[in-house]
């Protein structure tokens, strides 16, 4: 198994009953990446991330944490990794210090390492303060930075998320994103993977994409290169009035429009990704005096996102 790829799923399958969850899903997450796995709701990246984490079975199939097979021996295949699926129960009597000390003691570090690690993984996820006080008294974020906490201990070289920062605020959303980054431009060898139905925080945080849909995958990429590589952008114009087909028309045949199409009360407009078709575009526009007040260009990735779930369904 290549090391260049710390996790590797082939062919693997989650039935329950006659429902088909996980689908043959192949997916090979390359070293020190941060990789998003992307889904709608449904798509199967809970599945994939309880299988790989050993809390469910698979049907078929083999996945690999660090060349051992979990579905094998699943004791050293996730000896190195550390996990955060769903929002972990705490002993809400314990402190974030005690529970560490707790989940050290589990993973057999010896009591040197526990202190030591449990200082620098507080800090990291900006807890030190509070490592004395009650995990019942926590709020709902604080908590998750202890479960982000937990599994950072005896520094991992792989780390799992299944969508960290569901069911939090805006405020608590924050800070997990600002710890990840943090983690991810701290270490030299760490490889991560997080489940995201939400498109703009995978962008943020994640240089690597894997979108999945009814348990197969559609696509895995680089984000870079998937936004760079698709060459066509999309303008929506915002008319004072419905735009009419004549309008649409005349948009239609300026000569370096590939196309443009009533989306709702909006004309969405396609050229190409360089700079100067965007200032033509906004110069005829401008012109035509057709009521247009706003110009937004559109997130290929997002398109290309909705595209790829619609033609999966
Ligand atoms: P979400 O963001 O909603 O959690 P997901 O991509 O993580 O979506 P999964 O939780 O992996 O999706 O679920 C995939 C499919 O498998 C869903 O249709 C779900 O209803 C179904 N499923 C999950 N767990 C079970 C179960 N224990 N028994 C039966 N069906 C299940």
């Amino acid at each position: 198994m290549s090391t260049d790829s710390p996790i590797e799923i082939v062919d693997l399958r989650k039935e329950y009953g006659s429902f088909t969850a996980v689908n043959g899903l192949n997916l090979s997450i390359k070293k020190n990446s941060f990789t998003g796995l992307l889904g709608p709701n449904g798509a199967g990246k809970s599945t994939t991330l309880k299988i790989l984490t050993h809390l469910i079975k698979a049907t078929s199939g083999e996945a690999y944490l660090n060349g051992v097979d979990v579905t094998k021996d699943p004791k050293a295949a996730l000896t190195n990794v550390g996990t955060v699926i769903e929002t972990p129960e705490f002993y809400p009597y314990l402190t974030p210090r005690e529970t560490m000390r707790y989940v050290g003691e589990l993973i057999g570090m010896n009591k040197e390492s526990i202190k030591t690690e449990t200082e620098e993984i507080l800090e990291k996820v900006k807890m030190t303060d509070w490592g004395d006080k009650r995990l019942g008294t926590f709020s709902k974020g604080m908590r998750q930075r202890i479960a982000l906490g937990q599994a950072l201990m005896n520094d991992p070289n792989i780390i799992i998320l299944d969508e960290p920062t569901s069911g939090l605020d805006p405020r608590g959303m924050a800070e997990i994103r600002e710890v990840l980054k943090n983690l991810r431009n701290d270490s030299n060898d760490l490889t991560i993977v997080m489940s995201s139905h939400i498109l703009t925080e995978v962008q943020d945080l994640c240089d690597r994409i894997a979108m999945i849909n009814h348990g197969t995958l559609l696509m895995d990429d680089d984000i870079s290169a998937f936004v760079t590589s698709h060459g066509v952008k999309s303008v929506i114009a915002k008319t004072t009035e419905i735009p009419t087909a004549e309008l649409i028309d005349r948009i239609g045949q300026l000569d370096y429009v590939r196309s443009a199409e009533r989306l709702g009360n909006d004309v969405q407009i396609f050229i190409g990704d360089s700079n100067e078709e965007r200032n033509r575009l906004f110069n005829d526009l401008a012109q035509m005096n057709a009521g247009i007040y706003s110009l937004a260009e559109t997130d290929k990735l997002e398109e290309t996102y909705l595209d790829l779930i619609k033609e999966s369904a």
